[in-house]
């Protein structure tokens, strides 16, 4: 049985730990807001999503440098951008990011919409880019829940070890917490992911340098185990993904150049693993074949 929300008070030591100890990362930084802008928000929060801060901060300075705006991104060829993403991972997110800078250009005339509708219209941005976006770039007050969040909420205000399954209640709770004060609010947003990324972690939180502790529920409840919901990650090793990964890799290395069929991993241990992954990069419009060669789309 979740335990009653602490209330606001109880949570504010958050915001001045942020203040005296947030990392110095670029899209906090007033110059990447002058020179990029939204568009340079909505890149970061496109590449963090499932891929650790310290392999995005090169490939997001490459992808600004060399697409400043979504106008200047809308004009790149599909191959161009899947060259760009490198090895970011979940590259389906490249291609995403890409038909949301055509909408950008052609719905908005180039500018992110700062409307949270506006923004989930977009392809590829669910409830925490969307409002990542109106809150970081724009500084509006929106709750903003990612894992991390949800993992300081679950035990600070609830009790519970782990977080449930992602719903509209986390929002809602983020809602409640939240300083009326707008600046206020999105100071807050980022200090609840910025304490879960880093103190609050899933398999080791430091609970003795938490700004939280004095009021912790699941601190203070001896940090039982309350069971987890989450949803394990397959291995990486020896999975579909990987074989994706191998697949593309090959192309991204051979681009412009098609590689014949009988080139594509030929070594690979298991052929059907293989031929499923040409298939899924193929359905996901990452690859295309013409019969008798793999290349990047055109
Ligand atoms: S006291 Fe420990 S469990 Fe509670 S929010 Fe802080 S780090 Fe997380």
């Amino acid at each position: 049985m979740p335990l009653p929300p602490a209330p606001l008070e109880s949570m504010s030591p958050l915001t001045s730990w942020y203040r005296s100890t947030a990392r110095d990362l670029p899209w906090r930084r007033p110059e990447f807001h002058d020179e990029y802008g939204a568009w340079g928000v909505l890149v970061s929060e496109f590449m963090l999503q499932q891929t650790p801060v310290t392999r995005v901060i090169p490939r997001l300075e490459a992808w600004l440098d060399r697409w400043p705006t979504p106008a200047a991104m809308a004009t790149a060829s599909t191959a161009d951008v899947v060259q760009q993403w490198a090895n970011l991972g979940y590259p389906r997110r490249a291609l995403w990011l890409h038909r949301a800078a055509v909408e950008i250009t052609d719905r908005h005339g180039g500018i992110v919409p700062r409307e949270v509708d506006q923004l989930l219209a977009l392809s590829g941005i669910g409830d925490y880019t969307a409002r990542a976006v109106a809150v970081f770039a724009y500084g509006d007050r929106h709750p903003v829940v990612d894992t991390n969040t949800r993992r300081v909420l679950a035990r600070a205000v609830e009790g519970r070890a782990q977080p449930g399954t992602p719903s509209r209640r986390d929002l809602e709770l983020m809602a409640s917490l939240l300083p009326e004060d707008v600046t206020a609010a999105a100071v807050f947003n980022a200090a609840a992911m910025e304490l879960g990324a880093t103190v609050c972690t899933a398999r080791a939180p430091r609970c003795e340098l938490c700004p939280l502790a004095d009021s912790c529920a699941w601190l203070a409840a001896g940090r039982p185990d309350t069971g987890d919901e989450r949803r394990r990650q397959a291995a990486y090793e020896g999975s579909d993904r990987q074989a994706r990964g191998a697949v593309l890799r090959l192309l991204r290395a051979m681009d412009p150049e098609a590689v014949p069929l009988e080139a594509v991993l030929p070594e690979w241990p298991d052929t059907g693993q293989r031929d499923r992954a040409i298939d899924s990069l193929i359905a996901d419009g990452l690859a295309e074949a013409d019969g008798s060669a793999l290349f990047l789309p055109r």
